[in-house]
């Protein structure tokens, strides 16, 4: 089997972003692929964890998949902040005798620093066109945990597990290693609060993570933190807006100063993006849909909602305003050009992470997150078919089959793009509908069984 298979049969998805499949990725030929290890989110700490940790996997795992896609370069980058982290694997990169072609670069403390665009210019200095994506300029990027699971994926252990923050206002912020299809409220109460009441959570990163409308969910491979604050905090109020009343703030009081653009990641590298305008185009009901399309080019990295707009508005929801409607008529944005150069006001135009978390109302919770080694054993797991980009995986195990950990439960359709799944504990399939497939522990099936 060659890594591509390999990755393939463990089921690996980009861990932390909307879960593309790795072996699709990893079909491309590259120039430098590139490990993203900006983990840019406030308060998130498992990719900075993880690479202090497992430096020795993740070379490898970084290095085997550079290889593969015929890059010359492998570039991981890192913030300069992480002192220590740089130099464990600075140290284990020449320890490896990988230096020829793995080097560690430093990424300014900026958000959103782990930006696929924003990283690929900052490690490489190539901007990708609009409306594309970074191979169009010869680069494959990978997350750290991602990189991890490709080493684990050479020895032939699939993704059943993935490591998760919870931060915010509770009494012990932590990093934990949990079986994929874990109960989240399990994980959260590790975090010292019992009763959730006055709780809201946060699903991944305070910027782009979604406030979660119930604790009910399970872990995926995707996950990578949850952020608990009082329901009262600036952020939670901020972040659940009704589309409707966002709608009427946005009609009632932009004053076309144009924060919002002038801080857009993506018009700072030399895009058309321009919330400004949409937020005109919303205001008036301007029908102008040429005008329209530069909405697409938005990566909802929230920073105009969140930091850049004075009055408190919603910019971001102005461009998903309009991406959705141009979406239904099926209308692209074309660019007008292939080469792009990131603005000259650029460089002075970069968010500060302190700034963005002191706005953000969360400097009291910017704490580390320590590993630990408490250990989460749901009695059952519900393992979605659905955790990556591309048809959902295919069940290939029936209700009452006991499995064991690591086996393979789910199969990419025929012809699809998609991803495997395997049990992330050993038991029996209690249950198997559309979006998911649940195995109850073996402790339980045998006592079950027994009694
Ligand atoms: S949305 Fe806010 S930042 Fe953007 S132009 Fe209007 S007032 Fe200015
Ligand atoms: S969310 Fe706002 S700042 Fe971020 S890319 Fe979209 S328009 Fe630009």
């Amino acid at each position: 089997m060659n890594l591509l298979d390999m990755v393939k049969e463990a089921g690996i998805v980009g861990a932390g972003g909307a879960g593309f499949p790795t072996h699709v990725k990893l079909q491309a030929k590259a120039e430098y692929i590139l490990l993203n290890g900006a983990e840019c989110e406030p308060l998130l700490r498992v990719d900075q964890q993880l690479m202090a940790l497992f430096p020795d996997e993740i070379i490898k795992g970084f290095e085997a998949a550079g290889k593969f896609v015929g890059a010359s370069k492998a570039l991981i980058g890192i913030k300069g902040k992480h002192k220590k982290v740089v130099a464990i694997l600075r140290e284990r990169v020449e320890a490896l005798q990988v230096g020829d072609f793995v080097e560690v670069r430093e990424l300014p403390d900026i958000y959103p620093a782990g930006d696929e665009q924003v990283l690929v210019y900052e490690l490489t200095g190539r901007v990708v066109p609009e409306a594309g994506i970074p191979i169009q300029v010869g680069c494959v990027v990978m997350n750290s945990e991602t990189a991890l699971n490709v080493y684990y994926a050479s020895i032939q252990q699939p993704v059943i597990q993935t490591y998760i923050t919870v931060a915010g206002d509770v009494p012990k912020p932590f990093t934990i290693k949990v079986p994929v299809g874990t109960p989240i409220i399990d994980i959260l109460k590790l975090s010292g609060i019992e009763d959730f009441d006055n709780c809201a959570v946060i699903d991944g990163g305070p910027m782009m993570g979604p406030m979660m409308s119930s604790l009910d969910g399970y872990v995926t491979k995707k996950s990578k933190g949850f952020v608990i604050l009082k329901k009262d905090h600036y952020l939670v109020r901020k972040k659940s807006v009704s589309i409707e009343l966002a709608k009427r703030v946005n009609r009632s009081a932009c004053e076309q100063c144009r924060m919002c653009t002038d801080m857009c990641p993506r018009y700072l590298l030399g895009h058309e993006m321009q919330p400004h305008k949409m937020m005109r185009a919303l205001n008036y009901a301007l029908t102008d849909v040429e005008g329209q399309k530069i909405a697409q080019l938005c990566c909802q990295c929230n920073l105009c909602e969140l930091f850049s707009c004075p009055a408190g508005l919603y910019p971001k929801f102005a461009n998903i305003h309009f991406k959705g409607k141009l979406a239904e008529e099926n209308i692209r944005y074309t660019p007008k050009k292939s080469d792009f150069i990131a603005r000259k006001s650029r460089e002075y135009r970069l968010l500060p992470s302190k700034r963005l978390i002191a706005r953000l109302g969360l400097s009291p919770f910017d704490k580390p997150a320590p590993m630990t080694e408490a250990e989460v054993k749901p009695e059952v797991v519900y393992i979605s078919t659905r955790q990556h980009v591309g048809a959902p995986a295919v069940p290939i195990v029936s209700v009452g089959d006991y499995v064991e950990a690591g086996q393979k439960i789910g199969k990419i359709p025929e012809g699809s793009l998609g991803a495997t799944i395997h049990a992330s504990i050993s038991g029996n399939i209690v249950e198997i509908e559309k979006d998911f497939i649940a195995i109850r522990r073996d402790e339980y099936a045998k006592s079950n069984r027994n009694g």
